[in-house]
């Protein structure tokens, strides 16, 4: 029997069909981002071509540009024709841009690459495709006339993520903005910022509220978040109006609590919240907003060690304590950095290791009480999803708790 092979087509020809397929991508009445990729000067047959081979025609590539270790990705097309660099670029504290730097970053992504922005991602505002023979002027422009800088990619301090805040957030319970500028001018910060020292990347996220737009716990490596001693506020007389009106249902409002910290009363119409058991879910004040507000006296949450990628699968951060303000916990973020990389040194912590799995190998009260030198936890209590396990009773806890050790030991043996 003889058998036929198929012959691959080439990459003109992939090219040829993918056009045909991106067609499809521009019909209907959403915007496209075909079209607006067509609009720039995008080799938009690079990507055809690869939607056709289903496989993406860019591949990794390297590039030197002077004075500058971090924020540039390097791409080359695999047919070799194409090389590019792409920039990500340092941005305002909650994405907050005027129109004027945005005309400024435009005038530099015309003038240096495609005329291309991507805007909306974690990691900063990326310049898409900066030609590799013009990059060192490209970086003079960058800080000279739009102001910003190149950072933030590879084993260092990655973009700062800060919520709108009370900019335009009536949640806000703290200065995400402001604490942001200053966690990013801090001496040391300032320094590992533009060096690849660390054995992989550092995040820090700044939500105003639980409602942690920035996702602070979950990929943070420092996470801010605002919370309030206590129980939240009720406004009874509003609070009695809405249920009244239909809009609350106290009695759904009291079983959604996960910490089973509200009763109501049917007979004085009165609704209670048990500020030593309240979580900080933000359940009730969703729900009944404003006739339930966040208590007045307002803190900040840290947590510690969240992240998605990591040597060991994604991890949820742990709260470290509670604090008036950012800047009492920066010298707990630069011991933790510190001993993280000085553990590298030890072969301790592996490269690609996050914080979040160097305080796993090194275990959790080990880091708090040694590495960072506090007495005890200040043992914030907060949302189950900021304290894994906080719904769960003493006894439950001390199981799960003896079950996870015993895995960690298990799989690195002994902690050191
Ligand atoms: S995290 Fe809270 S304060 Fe910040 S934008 Fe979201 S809801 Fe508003």
């Amino acid at each position: 029997m003889q058998v036929r092979v198929k012959k691959p087509l080439t990459v003109d020809e992939y090219a040829k069909q993918g056009m045909e397929m991106l067609k499809y991508y521009e019909s209907g009445p959403w915007p496209s981002h075909v079209t607006e990729l067509k609009k720039t000067k995008y080799p938009i047959e690079a990507y055809a071509a690869g939607l056709a081979a289903g496989k993406t025609m860019w591949a990794a590539g390297s590039a030197k540009i002077r004075y500058v270790y971090t924020g540039f990705i390097a791409r080359r097309t695999r047919d070799g024709k194409i090389s590019e660099l792409h920039f990500r670029v340092w941005q305002p504290s909650g994405y907050l841009y005027s129109t004027e730097k945005l005309r400024k970053l435009m005038d530099f992504a015309d003038k240096y690459g495609l005329g291309l922005l991507e805007i909306a991602g974690q990691q900063g505002l990326m310049i898409i495709s900066i030609r590799p023979e013009v990059a060192d002027e490209a970086v003079d422009y960058l800080r000279n006339v739009v102001g910003t800088d190149i950072g933030a990619t590879g084993d260092t301090i990655r973009e700062l993520a800060a919520c709108v805040g009370p900019a335009l957030c009536e949640f806000a319970l703290y200065d995400t903005l402001e604490a942001r500028d200053r966690f990013m001018t801090h001496p040391k910060i300032y320094e590992w910022m533009s060096n690849q020292l660390f054995p992989f990347k550092f995040k820090a996220k700044f939500s105003g509220c639980p409602f942690d737009c920035t996702r602070a716990v979950h990929r943070a490596d420092f996470g801010f978040i605002g919370v309030w001693v206590g129980a939240p506020e009720v406004d009874q007389e509003l609070l009695r109006k809405k249920i009244e009106a239909g809009e609350v249902d106290p009695a759904r409002l009291a079983a959604n609590c996960p910490s089973g910290a509200i009763t109501w009363d049917p007979e004085k119409k009165e609704l209670k919240i048990d500020g030593t058991r309240c979580k900080k879910s933000m359940h009730c004040i969703r729900a009944a907003y404003p006739a339930i507000k966040p208590g007045k006296e307002r803190k900040i949450a840290v947590v510690v060690g969240g992240h998605v990628k990591g040597r060991f699968g994604g991890k949820m951060g742990k709260p470290l304590a509670v604090v008036n303000s950012v800047e009492e916990a920066m010298d707990w973020v630069v011991k933790t950095v510190e001993s993280w990389t000085e553990y590298m040194e030890k072969g301790v912590v592996k490269h690609k290791d996050r914080i979040g799995d160097f305080i796993m190998k090194v275990g959790f009260k080990k880091y708090v009480t040694e590495i960072l030198g506090l007495k005890e936890e200040k043992k914030p209590t907060l949302h189950p999803s900021l304290r894994a396990g906080a719904v769960l009773d003493d006894e439950e806890r001390t199981m799960w708790a003896n079950w996870a050790s015993k895995l960690v030991e298990e799989y690195f043996g002994r902690r050191p």
